[in-house]
Formats: C-alpha cells, sequence, structure tokens
C-alpha cells in the first residue's frame, strides 16, 4: 500500500506525475497555487521522449496534444538571413519512435493535461509557504491562505525558484546565465515550407527561434545578453525588438509586427546549479525544482516529464518511499546533468562574437549526420523496460 503524496506545484511536470499516478493508482494530492490554469504563456517544443510518456499515459491524451500542436518535419538553425548552418530533417525520428518534435502553447498544454487528471486530486488556489516536520504525520504542509495539511509525502514540483527546494536544500544556488529571453504569440502564417520546421536563427549576438504552433499563430523567442532583473515599457517592447533585429531575415520583424502587446513576456534565462541530492527522507524534488536548465535544447519540460514517467513507476515498485527516491536520483542524474552542462553550453555558442561564430558554424555544417542522429536517438530514449502494470 502506497502512502499518502502531495504534490506541489501543477505545471508540466506536477500534473504529468499527477497523470502518471493516475495511471498506476498511487493515491496522491496535487496544490497549485494558480486559482484557474487559464491559456497564458507563449509556446513550447515537445520532443519524442516527452511524447512517449505522453502516449504511455494515454493514446488519446497524445492525440489530443498532437491535434492541437503543430508536428516538425525538420529542425534547423540557420544563420541571422535564414541560411542554413545545420538542418537535421526528422523522418529517421519518425521511423523509429513513430513521431516527431512539435510545438504547442503552452497555456493549451497545460490546460489539456489538467484536464485529464482526476479533479478530485487537485487543489486550485493552494499558495505552499513552507512544510514542518512532526512525529506521527511526518510532514505539515502550511499554506499562504493559513489551511495546513499532513502528509506523509511531498513532491517539489513547484518549478525554478522551488520553496520546497529553498527549504531542503538551503544552499542550493540559481545561475543567471547572462542571458534574457522575450517570448511572444504572432497572428501570422509562415510560408508552406517553413510551417512545418522548428527554426533557430544564431547571429549578431543575438537568438531568434521559431516555429508555427496552430493555424495562423507563430511562436517566437529573442535571447539577448542581458545584464539581470531589467524590466521593458510594454508600449515600446515591439519597436525595441523590432530595432534589435533590424540586421536579421525580415521574416523576424514580421513576426514581431503581428504580435499583440500583451502576448509578449520577458524572462532572464537562469539554471540552477547540480545538486548533489534530489530528494531528503520523504521529500524529493522533480523538474525544473531538481534540475533546471537554460531552454537552450528545448528539453526543460521534456525532462520533467520523463521524471513522472521514472518517478511514479519506482514508486509502484516499492512501498518504501524514500529507496525510490533514491532510485530515481540514481537512474536520473546522469541524463539530466549532461542536458543542464550542454544546454548551458549550447547557450553560449548560440550567442558568440563574430569570430567564434564563423569557426562555430563551419564546426555544425561538417558535424556527421551519423554524429547528430546518434544523439538524438539517445536523448529521445524511454526506457519502458522499467514501465509497472497497474
Ligand atoms: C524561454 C523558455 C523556453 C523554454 N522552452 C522549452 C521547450 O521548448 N521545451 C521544453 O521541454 N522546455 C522548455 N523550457 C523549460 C520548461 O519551461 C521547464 O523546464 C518546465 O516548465 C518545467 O516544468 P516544472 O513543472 O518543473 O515547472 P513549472 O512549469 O515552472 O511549474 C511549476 C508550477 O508550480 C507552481 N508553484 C510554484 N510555486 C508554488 C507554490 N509556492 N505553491 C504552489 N504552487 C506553486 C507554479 O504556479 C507552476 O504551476 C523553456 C523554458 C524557458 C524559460
Amino acid at each position: 500500500m502506497t502512502e499518502s503524496i502531495s504534490i506541489v506545484g501543477g505545471g508540466i511536470g506536477g500534473l504529468v506525475t499527477a497523470l502518471s499516478f493516475d495511471k498506476l493508482n498511487i493515491p496522491y494530492k496535487l496544490y497549485e497555487r494558480a486559482v484557474s490554469l487559464e491559456v497564458v504563456g507563449a509556446g513550447i517544443w515537445l520532443s519524442p521522449n516527452a511524447l512517449q510518456v505522453l502516449e504511455w499515459i494515454n493514446p488519446s491524451l497524445l492525440q489530443e496534444i498532437q491535434n492541437t500542436g503543430n508536428t516538425f518535419n525538420r529542425i534547423m538553425v540557420a544563420n541571422h538571413k535564414l541560411k542554413p548552418i545545420s538542418d537535421s530533417k526528422q523522418d529517421f525520428v519518425q521511423e523509429k519512435f513513430g513521431y516527431t518534435t512539435m510545438a504547442i502553447h503552452r497555456g493549451k498544454l497545460q490546460q489539456i493535461l489538467y484536464e485529464y487528471v482526476q479533479q478530485e486530486n487537485i487543489i486550485l488556489g493552494k499558495d505552499f509557504r513552507e512544510y514542518a516536520e512532526n512525529d506521527e504525520k511526518p510532514y505539515e504542509l502550511y499554506f499562504e491562505d493559513g489551511s495546513v495539511v499532513n502528509t506523509n509525502s511531498i513532491i517539489g514540483a513547484d518549478g525554478i525558484n522551488s520553496k520546497i527546494r529553498k527549504q531542503l536544500f538551503p544552499n542550493s544556488k540559481l545561475r543567471y546565465s547572462g542571458q534574457t529571453c522575450w517570448r511572444g504569440v504572432s497572428n501570422y502564417n509562415l510560408d508552406a515550407q517553413l510551417e512545418s520546421v522548428g527554426f533557430t536563427l544564431w547571429g549578431k549576438k543575438l537568438q531568434f527561434g521559431v516555429s508555427k504552433i496552430s493555424e495562423g499563430k507563430v511562436y517566437w523567442f529573442a535571447v539577448k545578453l542581458s545584464a539581470p532583473n531589467l524590466t521593458d515599457d510594454k508600449k515600446s517592447i515591439k519597436s525595441l525588438l523590432v530595432t534589435m533585429f533590424s540586421e536579421y531575415d525580415p521574416l523576424v520583424t514580421d513576426l514581431i509586427k503581428n504580435t499583440p502587446n500583451e502576448t509578449i513576456f520577458r524572462g532572464d534565462l537562469s539554471d540552477l546549479e547540480l545538486l548533489n541530492k534530489w530528494n531528503s527522507g520523504n521529500i524529493c524534488l522533480i523538474g525544473d525544482a531538481a534540475h533546471s536548465m537554460t531552454p537552450d535544447l528545448g528539453q526543460g519540460g521534456a525532462q520533467a516529464i520523463e521524471d513522472a514517467f521514472y518517478l511514479s513507476n519506482f514508486i509502484k515498485e516499492t512501498n518504501k518511499l524514500e529507496s525510490a527516491f533514491n532510485k530515481f536520483y540514481a537512474y536520473r542524474k546522469t541524463k539530466v546533468e549532461k542536458l543542464v552542462k550542454q544546454s548551458r553550453l549550447t547557450s553560449k555558442i548560440a550567442i558568440t562574437n563574430r569570430f567564434m561564430e564563423v569557426i562555430r558554424n563551419l564546426v555544425l555544417k561538417r558535424t556527421p549526420e551519423s554524429y547528430m542522429k546518434k544523439q538524438m536517438f539517445e536523448l529521445y530514449k524511454l526506457d519502458k523496460t522499467i514501465v509497472n502494470n497497474p
């Protein structure tokens, strides 16, 4: 009999953990601080490792997500004039996994995930403040509304600024990447040859990413070196971005110009200094709370989804949560740590000076296709041999 578990945080990682627990009949409650889950935010790319987990949970869930978003047949890195530096046709990924990377509106993804979770297990409007340890019921969760919940175990899925992590590992540190990022959703129709491509333009010490997320909607992100904690005047943000990308292919400025101001968000990019454990006692961190990475490989959300898959199956396998949490960290740390490091390195490679840019482009162009394929297979692989039947 599994002990009662409280998941704190109903973002991608928390919701997919809830869905995995539903599938495996593991009792839990999820506490999310938002009062309602609305369709806000920009886009997100979901790679086949994440899609395999969603399919394992429920093939109809995957189908709905795929129908709502847009699937890629190519992933491309181009220079600032949209000339390809590396262009990867995704047929081999399709053949191996049955699907390729896709893009979807982040708020819509969250809403679909939420709709598939057993609703009685989700409590919205619960802003977690702190926990206390207690001899009879191991933990008490304190919320900002004054309520207290007793629980045997806590899963911290409360994101990069996790309060659970700060209490559990007070020495944990976020590292600012030196880069800030604007994201938006443009009302725009890409040319047919770019509709199914996830692409990023690198050059001029800037980075601009683009993908269609649904009919007439294109998600973009713009990255620049910057001091942290700067804010923009919402009214002038578009003209600032248009000037910043004036030397880029006109598609970039067209996308910016066709974006409603209120859909443009700015956030500084940080990652979490690697932790040497994600759990203590019956508390365990997952997703960004445990291993936040810069978004350069588009893997933070996918890794939170993988966490949900492995953690739920390890919990199902044993009666002892602490040993499941230990196994989870031991199993996941190698892949996740590699991705944290690679993402950080990619952020530096993407935005560099002109001299390094020339070398970088040459190296990328000459990287053998077989090597790229091997890297993608490794990244997208999911170990289904650990699956427990409910
Ligand atoms: C610019 C950018 C682009 C990205 N692009 C991609 C991409 O294309 N693909 C990809 O896979 N990843 C991407 N990522 C990474 C991805 O967004 C994160 O890794 C992912 O959201 C992590 O999921 P999570 O559930 O751990 O955290 P979150 O999604 O941050 O969710 C945390 C949840 O906890 C809740 N919460 C926080 N504090 C409390 C509290 N005190 N009490 C209760 N609830 C609380 C929050 O409201 C939220 O719902 C990107 C990140 C950035 C910054």
